[in-house]
């Protein structure tokens, strides 16, 4: 499989271990990655055991001797009960759910539980040397069929970018992977993207991190996955065998080392005692290292033509790892109810207990901003044998259930059904603080036993549990003044959004071209399909009814195709997508074709799938509707070879002053602002564009235009 991209665009490298990584310089060559991605993936892995604050491995799995507990040597696991793990797929793809379908996912599920179920077609011919330590799991895995907030979900989440880089390591790419995530206690969150490092390498396969309660907590912890290797169909290779690398990646999940570890015939190796070990990754499906045969075609070797199985220790450190803190509430029947997987009235008899469960315990602000809930419902079911009493009526706090910290402002009530089988937790009214450090991250939610009826002989696990009430800041506009540029002396700037939804933009310069790098994200262009961006007049609407770019290609603001915004400085629209909404904003760019194209400014709307107006003025708030442009001030002529006067539109502010900034940034001028018309020199300036800017008393910057001295 020599699999070999070369892209139209331009290659950003392969960062540095360990440090923060950040999308580098792009350079214009072609680049394989010949393992792909292995050693990355390593390198993620190590990383972990080394800094990540919370972990800690599995044990190594004792094997019993002379009837002490522990693990028999021929020991199978008991199947007769499965532990599922909900999964939720975040998929990136330009087109979306026509890129990487349904079905191509379904398969990769599907073909994961028969790795683990030991039922691949390939587990009966493993080395027969084999025979007695190769095994199979009782844990299964699906698509989750309710979202966080309880609403019906079928278990995959599309995104129309090409975003990438989720592999990395990093608080900045954390903080772009946490506003992604679903709950990590409640979901396996498989990131599904085509570039995992962000570094225009697109055959990497995979990588995914050991259970650790610090990623759960922090929202990362995840695997990532190439959809290239992943099922069959849509946008798959179908490289079948190859495609079970899917299952490694789960392994990494479950806590399993590779067989490799430590590349040594004596060290610890991967922790279990059936696996020979071996010094090397992949040296072959039979081959014989460190003096014996090799497992080469276990799931944790890197045999990518004969993955066939995983062995009895193996099977005995997922079932421990399943026992992790940041594995143990994934697969509990509450949680299994909560995510739409197990009916609330089942009756298998797999379940022990009776237990509580909850249609959600996350509840949002409502769209209106307003300190009500949107929905503001809670169903919580009393499962396998438990029941309300009240049957029909409300339950009364203090006599039934623990009185609830709501903030001021809310209050619940909970309804028991007719039959006693639920009751609905109604939270009605409007929080009075209600901005997002109002949020009440774990709300405690006791049940007393008054509350069920009675003739269960069994107690219900689970009495208690934390309900999470988010709310959010007022809506309102990240508003930022800035100054990145590409030009013929600096050809790669990284800047990464400020506000809420942290992403990485790049502006960058090749041969004669200038164009923002957008990793996939929409930017408003000639057409669908074209990467030109256009400018959009003052107090253009930006929002869902534009024609949006088709995620891609990075989006082109100079070329030799495209010079129609040589010498102008105006808007260009660009959206991002946060959940199922965007959120719309434009940039403010000054193109030159011979001193560079720089981005002196931004916006976007908090507020999910409203429109913001090109150049609004930030002070003026909210609805693109009341958005007014305000000019504040002209240059005459531009460009010009000696002086320009400025004419003010507005009020021109008190103390403030113009100052003109060279491309580089270097200030070059300042002129205190003394009358509406003003007239100022250049003359002693280098022919070139500087940046003229107004700035109010207190420094900061009003607006800002560029102009060009011949
Ligand atoms: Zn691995």
């Amino acid at each position: 499989m020599n699999i070999f991209y070369t892209t139209l665009l331009f290659l950003i490298m392969s960062m540095i271990a360990n440090a923060q990584q950040l999308p580098k310089e792009p350079i214009p060559s072609g680049l394989e990655s010949h393992d792909r991605g292995i050693s990355r993936e390593i390198e993620a892995l190590n990383h972990q055991l080394r800094h990540d604050p919370s972990y800690r491995p599995i044990p190594k799995i004792q094997r019993k001797q002379n009837g002490e507990a522990g693990l028999g040597i021929h020991d199978m696991p008991d199947t007769a009960c499965v532990q599922i793990i909900p999964i939720v797929f975040h998929v990136f793809h330009p087109k979306g759910e026509a890129g990487v379908p349904l079905a191509q996912l379904e398969y990769a599920i599907e073909d994961l539980n028969r790795t683990f179920a030991g039922t691949d077609a390939d587990f009966g011919t493993v080395n027969p040397v084999f025979k007695n330590t190769k095994s199979y799991s009782k844990i299964r895995f699906a698509l989750a069929k309710r979202d966080p907030y309880g609403k019906p979900t079928n278990g995959v989440m599309y995104y129309q970018d090409r975003q990438g880089g989720f592999g990395n390591i990093g608080p900045s790419w954390e903080n772009q992977i946490r506003t992604y995530a679903w709950d990590n206690y409640k979901y396996f969150n498989v990131y599904v993207q085509n570039d995992i490092y962000a570094n225009n390498v697109f055959n990497n396969s995979g990588v995914c991190w050991y259970p650790s309660t610090w990623m759960s907590d922090n929202d990362i912890a995840r695997m990532v996955y190439n959809y290239v290797y992943l099922g069959k169909g849509g946008s798959s290779y179908n490289y079948l065998e190859f495609n079970q690398t899917f299952t490694h990646e789960v392994g990494h999940y479950l806590d399993l080392r590779h067989t490799f570890e430590g590349s040594s015939c004596t060290g610890a190796g991967d922790l279990c005692d059936d696996t020979p070990p071996t010094d090397i990754a992949a040296a072959g499906c039979d081959a014989t290292r460190c003096n014996g045969i090799i497992n080469g075609e276990n799931y944790m070797d890197y045999n990518t033509a004969c993955y066939k199985n995983f062995t009895i220790d193996q099977v005995a450190r997922m079932d421990a790892a399943m026992k992790h803190p940041g594995r143990s509430t994934l697969w509990q029947p509450s949680n299994l109810v909560a995510t739409g997987l197990l009916s609330p009235n089942s009756k298998d008899t797999c379940l022990d207990s009776p237990f509580i469960s909850y249609s959600t315990q996350h509840l949002r602000e409502s769209l209106n901003n307003d300190g009500s809930l949107d929905g503001g419902s809670i169903i919580i079911y009393a499962s396998n044998g438990a029941k309300f009493g009240m049957k029909g009526k409300t339950l009364i706090t203090g006599e039934h259930y623990s009185p609830i910290e709501l903030p001021d402002g809310l209050k619940e009530n909970i309804a028991v059904s007719d039959d006693g089988t639920f009751a609905t937790m109604t939270i009605s009214g409007k929080a009075l603080k209600h901005a997002s450090n109002d949020t009440k991250a774990s709300l405690t939610f006791t049940l007393f036993e008054e509350a069920f009826a009675e003739g269960v002989d069994k107690a219900i696990v689970n009495m208690s549990t934390q309900l999470r009430l988010e709310f959010r800041d007022p809506w309102k506009k990240t508003c930022v003044d800035t100054y990145v540029r590409a030009s013929a002396d600096t050809t790669w700037n990284l800047f990464e959004l400020q506000g809420p939804f942290p992403r990485y933009y790049g502006m960058w310069k090749n041969n004669e071209v200038y164009a923002i790098e957008n990793y996939g994200r929409g930017f408003i262009t000639e057409s669908a399909m074209s990467s030109k961006v256009v400018f959009l007049e003052p107090g253009t609407v930006i929002g869902p009814d534009n024609t949006w770019n088709q995620g891609g290609a990075p989006i082109v603001l100079h070329g030799p195709e495209h010079t129609a915004l040589d010498g102008q400085t105006g808007y260009v629209g660009f959206r991002i997508q946060v959940g199922d909404a965007f959120h719309y904003g434009w940039m403010r760019m000054a193109i030159s074709a011979t001193n560079g194209c720089t981005l002196l400014e931004y916006q976007y709307n908090e507020k999910p799938n409203e429109g913001i107006a090109a150049g609004a003025d930030c002070a003026i708030a909210l609805s693109a509707e009341e958005q007014v442009m305000v000019e504040s001030f002209t240059i005459k002529p531009n460009p010009t070879n000696d002086n320009i006067m400025i004419d003010f539109k507005s009020d021109m502010p008190i103390g403030g002053a113009f100052v003109i900034h060279s491309m580089t940034g270097i200030e070059m001028k300042r002129i205190a602002l003394e009358q509406s018309l003003q007239e100022i020199s250049l003359q002693d300036l280098a022919t070139g564009m500087y940046v003229i800017s107004l700035i109010d008393h207190a420094g900061h910057r009003i607006r800002s235009q560029s102009i060009i001295k011949h």
